[in-house]
């Protein structure tokens, strides 16, 4: 599946939506960090890696909501460095912005823009989307390569449209997805027909950020290329 994934829910649910992957080096990329996350990361073993990336789509509380936590957690129990990984320099201002909030010293990690790892074999692209009006323009998803495939995780969104062009045959696709509340997440039954022509096109669809895991798994249970996204 490329990503493990620590959480599949959407905003209120329980386990909010993150995943990870390993990278050469030692290092281990996360992407968003939600409360849940860093709860699980405490019980992971996380001794093989020397160092951590973690991309931010955008900073809703379900998605960075324990970034701060986790900044302190590495430097003060793990010591090792945590580079904080945001997709616009926007969106690294209210990162810091919020860490100055929780009395998170700057020197604790670096907070830097995707420039900076796009030397990485992992990165790809991050890509803008639509998805809250008081986010607008801060709201993005990733483009990256990981065990040898491509793969578009797009954050939160409304719309598939920004991601099309990376979707090559072979893609692996990580998706918002709603059961129930469209809106600013992208409504499963209306994207439905889109993700098929997907799959013609040869890409594996994979649903997170889910309000209703059991109802969404029933909806696409009759298309193999369609698939809920399975926890680490
Ligand atoms: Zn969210
Ligand atoms: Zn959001």
């Amino acid at each position: 599946m490329a990503l493990k994934f620590l959480g599949r829910g959407s905003g209120f649910a329980d386990e909010h939506t993150s995943a990870y992957f390993s990278a050469e080096n030692k290092e281990m990329v996360i992407i968003d960090c939600p409360v849940s996350t860093f709860q699980k990361l405490k019980h992971i073993d996380l001794s093989d890696y020397e160092k951590f990336y973690v991309l931010i789509t955008h900073t809703h509380g379900d998605h960075i909501g324990g970034l701060g936590l986790f900044v302190q957690y590495a430097f003060f129990v793990l010591h090792k460095p945590v580079i904080v990984v945001a997709p616009s320099t926007a969106v690294a201002e209210d990162i810091a912005t919020v860490f100055a909030i929780e009395g998170n010293e700057p020197s604790w990690c670096e907070l830097v823009n995707v420039a900076n790892v796009e030397e990485k074999a992992w990165f790809g692209d991050c890509v803008l989307t639509e998805h809250s009006p008081q986010l607008a323009n801060k709201c993005f998803g990733y483009h990256l390569t990981v065990d040898g495939t491509n793969v578009v995780y797009t954050g939160d969104t409304s719309t598939i449209v920004p991601f099309l062009p990376y979707l090559v045959d072979g893609s692996i696709l990580y998706v918002d997805t709603s059961v129930y509340y469209g809106m600013i997440h992208l409504k499963l039954e209306d994207a439905l027909d889109d993700f098929l022509a997907l799959n013609r096109r040869g890409v594996k669809v994979y649903l997170m950020h889910l309000d209703d895991v059991a109802a969404a798994e029933k909806i696409v249970a009759d298309y193999p290329d369609i698939e809920v996204v399975t926890l680490a």
